[in-house]
């Protein structure tokens, strides 16, 4: 574990080195397996041949009456053809003295050893050599003794060398092969990564434009690949807003300012001599200070929305008081407009939503509402439930909005008419923030609009209970 820890070594190798040791792990284990399993079933065919041979030798014993140690001594016929080859069989009387002996190809000198009670294998090494050895009592009525078979295991140690090198010669293989495919698999994963890292360089070195060429493949790092693409395009859009943004705002911020320029030098050329120019110029200046006022405001305001984050907890709001307040002060500021409530709500109807951003949504579209009414000075508050919300809709009986640019009106700096919106000082951000609040609240707004007849804005705020 060690050598993985070295910050010199590279994925790549690092990968290399794993999958080739998890392969010939694998292939280690289950050969190993096999050759044990091979080896146990070759052994027990040598005992079931031995088990067969000595059934045969008691059975012809058997069938002779009145067996005598003669009749075993001339049994040395029989006993060789039954004998197989790295073989001995021998026939022991009771003192251990061997009675007759066939041997083919196996002579071994077998220590005497007492009588068994019952069939006995078991193995031994004789000069580097491994044999099975087989007793079994002889027992009749005439005789007793012990039935003796030794097998040179010559086949088996053949065969199982034989596996051995086999299973060698493949597990080196498989070992060169392992590390080889896992170099392979390496270089696929290390190389798409690469791809990933240089695109990054390139993002880091020459702008946002840069993208992955995402393989065709459907796989982890496919999905990475695209999830970094799409994040790329989420950073470029929001990087190209906030730039189009701040050229908007400078633009905007620009012309107050080269008006009150205009004005100062006026004053300063011409003011002090003639009251006229003097009054004008100083009204006019405070009215751009006004307006720069605003739009400094507006402009926090707006920072301010992107940044809200609802609780889960919050507690929710009551929205007709709010309403309420709200219009008795619009009331008192424009006395010659009529407001009216239209609630069609239930008195449990609740949003949720801070008292504060409420009141702002609601600052703003009566702010419109009553700035772009032209003759009918009225505006009507409408408040609904539904199933997921609580809609409360300002219409107002101004000037509209042509179709084609209701979408528009949501956008930063957006103005209808500039010049118009200008006197009544609008600055086109006012629905900007309602949509970024109402956005933050998983609400909607929504408008319609019809050129001189006037609007509607529709506040769908999340019901809470
Ligand atoms: P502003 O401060 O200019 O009013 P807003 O973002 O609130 O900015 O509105 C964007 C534009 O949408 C306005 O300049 C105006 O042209 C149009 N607008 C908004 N509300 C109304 C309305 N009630 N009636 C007509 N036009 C509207």
């Amino acid at each position: 574990m060690k050598l993985f820890r070295s910050e010199n070594v590279s994925l790549k190798w690092k990968l290399t080195f794993l999958s080739a040791i998890a392969i010939f792990i694998t292939y280690f284990v289950f050969t190993f397996l096999q050759y044990h399993v091979v080896k146990q079933w070759l052994l027990n065919e040598e005992e079931k041949a031995m088990k067969k041979t000595v059934e045969e030798i008691e059975t012809y014993y058997a069938e002779k009456r009145n067996l005598s140690w003669k009749d075993i001594r001339q049994s040395k016929q029989l006993l060789e053809e039954l004998n197989e080859k790295y073989q001995l069989i021998r026939v022991l009387d009771r003192k251990g003295n061997v009675v007759v002996s066939v041997s083919n190809g196996a002579s071994i000198s077998l220590s005497p050893s007492g009588a068994p009670k019952e069939l006995q294998m078991d193995y031994h090494f004789v000069n580097d050599e491994r044999f099975i050895i087989l007793r079994e009592p002889l027992h009749t009525s005439t005789v007793n003794g012990t039935i003796e078979i030794a097998r040179r295991l010559v086949k088996f140690q053949r065969m199982t060398n034989m596996l051995f090198f086999i299973m060698t010669v493949i597990g080196v293989v498989a070992m060169i092969m392992s590390a080889f495919i896992g170099r392979l698999v390496a270089q696929n994963f290390v190389g798409r990564l690469k791809t990933l890292t240089k695109t990054m360089m390139d993002i880091k070195n020459k702008g946002m434009k840069k993208r992955i060429d995402v393989p065709a493949s459907n796989d982890e790092m496919s999905e990475l690949m695209v999830m970094f693409n799409k994040m790329m395009d989420e950073i470029e859009r929001l990087f190209d807003q906030q730039k189009q943004f701040v050229e908007d705002a400078s633009h905007e911020l620009r012309t107050p300012i080269a008006i009150l320029e205009g004005h100062l030098s006026l004053l300063q050329r011409w003011g002090k001599h003639n009251p006229d120019i003097l009054e004008e110029s100083l009204k006019a200046a405070t009215q751009e200070v006004e307006r720069l006022k605003k739009l400094v405001f507006e402009l926090l305001d707006l920072s301010r929305a992107e940044t809200i984050t609802v609780p889960n907890d919050i507690v929710p709001i009551d929205p007709k008081p709010t309403i309420e307040q709200v219009v008795k002060n619009f009331h008192v500021l424009y006395p010659n407009f009529q407001f009216v409530i239209d609630d069609l709500s239930s008195k449990a109807a609740r949003i949720r939503m801070t008292k504060y951003h409420f009141e702002q949504l609601l600052l703003i579209v009566l702010d419109n509402a009553v700035k772009y009414s032209q003759q009918a000075k009225q505006v009507t508050i409408s408040i609904k439930e539904e199933e997921r919300f609580v809609t409360v809709a300002v219409r107002d009986y101004g000037i509209g909005i042509p179709r084609d640019q209701l979408e528009k009106v949501f956008l930063r700096f957006y103005r209808v008419d500039k010049a118009r919106s200008r006197e009544k000082g609008g600055v086109g951000l006012g629905l900007a923030i309602a949509k970024e609040i109402i956005d933050k609240y998983d609400g909607q707004i929504t408008i319609d609009s019809e050129v001189g007849k006037g609007t509607t804005v529709e506040l769908s705020i999340p019901r809470g209970k």
